[in-house]
């Protein structure tokens, strides 16, 4: 182990490991069953029934991971709470079992038909030119943003996805991506430097943690996934100089892009955002020399993981502070108000955390819509809200 090494949160249990029935590959029929009784039914045993699973338990993926049925629902046969309970492994994962993950899909992207696909229009640069955001912050909306975030999952298209991948893949993606930021010159909005989990030192670890920029292993869903195989190789975080950059290489999908800054200019973030995306894509190539770089399905757009993320992989979120709105109608009425607004209001420290007087305010479609439409619904929805606050 090389000096500096640090493998303190390595834990064996958070290796990928099957539920009982599914590493016979037989189907877990009581437990399947209970799921679709319970209120809340993960969307693996909503679509995966005994039939299904009889036609496809035999099949494998096309792709290099060879997906099977049994290892796309893993998460949701052991966490059945788990709102999508299911996991591509490289993108053919998606057509092969096509009779599987499109109702998925389409149960969770409410609207949007895989029949039809997603008429995107345009090129990435053109759907991801701030200049063509067609609304404006409004009134005491700005003054009411303490920070702006806008993130984008991708995954290279030369690797296997992650609960697909292997140690080397993992390694060989942190070690194309350390190359691809050398790229960036030194004197650019996007230079900075690149921590893997692997070799940071103690210090670097808590600057990162204190930030919040760090990511960290130990999630019992993801370990069903597989995302969490080999941790903590091949993982590793790159923040620009300003600290307004930010990429998670291998937390679940390749790449998370991430473009953030205090107060509310989201045009300023989003515009970051784009060339951003566009100077990673730049640099892959170049140092690769494919042609096709982020991993693209025809009818729905960037391939991920998880379901919930694909076609544009883009959250967009403001901190908004509405102390009086949260007193006088509470989070859930607040959660209302957004999704009505094509949003969805969060905790300020992350998905399900604690709401005391702001709330993460971000675009709920991620698919079917250029990625300025998805901020122009964003910027609405805080226009609302404090309307709303003021009002009170
Ligand atoms: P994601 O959709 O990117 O997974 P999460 O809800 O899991 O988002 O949040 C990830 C982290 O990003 C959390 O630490 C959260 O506090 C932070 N975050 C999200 N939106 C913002 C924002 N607008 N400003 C500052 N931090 C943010
Ligand atoms: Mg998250």
């Amino acid at each position: 182990m090389p000096s500096g090494e640090n493998q303190r949160s390595y834990d064996p249990d958070y290796d990928f490991r099957f539920e009982e029935s599914l590493a016979n590959n037989e189907y877990p029929a009581a437990k399947m069953a209970a799921a679709r009784a319970a209120e809340h039914t993960t969307l693996a045993a909503e679509v995966c029934t005994p039939e299904l699973w009889e036609k496809l338990k035999d099949k494998h993926s096309s792709g290099p991971a060879k997906w099977t049925l049994a290892r796309a629902i893993n998460t949701g046969v052991m966490y059945p709470e788990s709102f999508v309970g299911c996991h591509a492994g490289d993108r053919e994962s998606y057509d092969d079992f096509a009779e599987f993950f499109y109702p998925v899909i389409e149960k969770y992207h409410k609207g949007f038909s895989m029949a039809q696909g997603s008429d995107l229009q345009g090129t990435p640069a053109e759907r991801m030119d701030a200049s063509r955001i067609g609304v404006d912050l409004t009134g005491s909306a700005q003054d009411k943003i303490i920070s702006t975030r806008i993130r984008v999952a991708r995954n290279l298209a030369m690797f296997p996805l992650n609960p697909g991948g292997t140690r080397e893949s993992r390694e060989a993606i942190a070690d194309l991506m350390e190359r691809v930021y050398a790229t960036f010159p030194a004197e650019s909005d996007l230079a900075g430097n690149f921590y893997r989990h692997t070799t940071m030192s103690d210090a670097q670890r808590q600057s990162l943690i204190d930030d919040h920029f760090l990511f960290r292993g130990g999630d019992r869903m993801q370990a069903a996934s597989g995302y969490h195989d080999h941790w903590p190789h091949g993982r590793g975080v790159f923040l620009n100089h300003a600290k307004t950059f930010v990429n998670w290489v291998n937390e679940g999908d390749h790449l998370r892009i991430i473009s953030m800054q205090k107060g509310g200019d989201v045009k300023a973030v989003f515009s970051r955002l784009s060339q951003a995306a566009k100077g990673i894509e730049d640099g892959v190539r170049a140092i690769s020399g494919a042609d096709e770089v982020f991993m693209m399905h025809p009818k729905f757009g960037a391939v991920t993981c998880c379901p919930s993320n694909i076609g544009t992989g883009m959250r967009g979120s403001v901190h908004i502070l509405v102390p009086k709105l949260i007193a006088e109608v509470g989070f859930d009425k607040i959660n209302a108000m957004c999704r009505e607004r094509n949003c969805q209001a969060r905790g300020s420290t992350g998905e399900h955390s604690e709401v005391i007087d702001r709330i993460d305010v971000s675009n709920w479609r991620r698919i079917g819509l250029p990625e300025y439409k998805l901020v122009e619904d964003m910027i609405n929805c805080v226009n609302y809200l404090a309307e709303q606050e003021d009002a009170l």
